[in-house]
C-alpha cells in the first residue's frame, strides 16, 4: 500500500521527483507529520464538501478526501496541479483550481457546493504570509461557512484565541470572536514541516457563532475596533476621538455606555467594544 503523502518518506520522494523546492514567496511549508494531518482533517467537520487554500503536493487535500465527499483547492503555483494530479490520482472527489485565493469568486462556489452537498467548511495550512487577508475573505462570506479550521503562525493563533487583558488581545481577537467561537486545537511543532520554520504553528478553529448579530455594519463596526486599538497607550477616550474626530460624541459614547474613559481598548470585551460602537453611530 502506498504511504500517505504526508510521511516525511514519501514527500521527500515527490519532491525528488519533480525537483521541487519550496517557494519561500508562496509561503510553501509542506507538512510531514502524518498524525497531525489527520487530526486536522477529522476535526474539520469536513463530511459535506471542504475548501482548502494551497494543496501543495497534496497532504491535507489527500487527508480531507478520505473524510469528506468533495474537496476544492486553490493553488497559487501554476508548477503544482500537474503533480497533484499524480499524488491525487487515487481519489475522485478533488478538484483543483489553479487561481489566486485572495482573486476567486469563492462566494458563488460556496453556494453551488452548499446546493450539492449540503455543508461547506474550509480546513487548510495556509501560506503564512496572507493569514489574515485569506481568513477575513472567508469571514466575509458569513454563516454558509460553519467550522474553518487553519494552521497558522503560533503568535498570530494567540492573538485569534486572546481574551481581554491578555498582552496580545487586539483587533484580530474581536474580529474574530465577534463572529465565531475560537479556539486551539493543537500545538504543531517546526519539525512538522519541510522545510521546517523557525516558529511553532498552531491549528485554530473558528466555529460560527448561530446568534451572532449581523445587525452592525460589520467593515463599520471593524474599523472602529482598529481604531480603538491603533495606539494601545493610549485610552480608549483618545483612540475614540481621534477616529471621530469629535471629542464631545466620544464623551456622550463613552457615558452612555458607562465604559471608564480612562481604560485602554485591551481591557474591553467584544460585547462593550461593540456597545461602544453603536453609541458613536
Ligand atoms: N497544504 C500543503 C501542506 O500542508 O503541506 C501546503 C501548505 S503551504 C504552507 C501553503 C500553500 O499555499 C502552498 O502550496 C502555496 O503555493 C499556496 N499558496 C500561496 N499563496 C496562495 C494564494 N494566494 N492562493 C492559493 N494558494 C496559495
Amino acid at each position: 500500500m502506498t504511504k500517505y503523502i504526508s510521511t516525511p518518506s514519501r514527500t521527500k520522494e515527490i519532491l525528488e521527483k519533480y525537483g521541487i523546492h519550496a517557494k519561500k514567496g508562496f509561503g510553501q511549508n509542506f507538512l510531514v507529520d502524518p498524525i497531525i494531518v489527520e487530526k486536522c482533517a477529522q476535526a474539520a467537520h469536513c463530511e459535506g464538501a471542504v475548501i482548502e487554500i494551497g494543496p501543495g503536493i497534496g497532504s491535507l487535500t489527500e487527508q480531507l478526501a478520505r473524510y469528506s465527499k468533495k474537496v476544492v483547492a486553490y493553488e497559487i503555483d501554476e508548477t503544482l496541479p500537474p503533480i497533484l494530479a499524480d499524488t491525487l490520482s487515487d481519489y475522485d472527489n478533488v478538484e483543483i483550481i489553479l487561481q489566486d485565493f485572495l482573486q476567486a469568486d469563492v462566494s458563488k462556489k460556496v453556494k453551488e457546493l452548499k446546493e450539492q452537498y449540503g455543508q461547506v467548511t474550509v480546513c487548510a495550512n495556509l501560506p503564512y504570509y496572507i493569514t489574515s487577508p485569506v481568513l477575513f475573505k472567508i469571514f466575509d462570506i458569513g454563516n454558509d461557512i460553519p467550522y474553518i479550521t487553519v494552521m497558522m503562525q503560533k503568535e498570530v493563533g494567540n492573538r485569534f484565541v486572546a481574551k481581554p487583558n491578555d498582552s496580545e488581545y487586539g483587533a484580530l481577537s474581536v474580529e474574530g470572536q465577534y463572529l465565531y467561537d475560537v479556539k486551539k486545537l493543537f500545538t504543531v511543532p517546526g519539525r512538522s514541516f519541510n522545510p521546517s520554520p523557525k516558529v511553532d504553528s498552531v491549528i485554530i478553529q473558528f466555529a460560527r457563532k448561530e446568534n451572532c448579530a449581523l445587525d452592525v455594519n460589520l467593515s463599520a463596526f471593524f474599523a472602529f475596533v482598529r481604531a480603538c486599538f491603533k495606539q494601545r497607550r493610549k485610552t480608549i477616550y483618545n483612540n475614540v476621538k481621534e477616529y471621530l474626530k469629535d471629542a464631545e460624541k466620544t464623551k456622550k459614547a463613552l457615558d452612555a455606555t458607562g465604559i471608564d474613559p480612562g481604560v485602554r481598548a485591551q481591557e474591553l470585551t467584544v460585547e462593550e467594544l461593540k456597545k461602544l460602537f453603536e453609541a458613536t453611530l
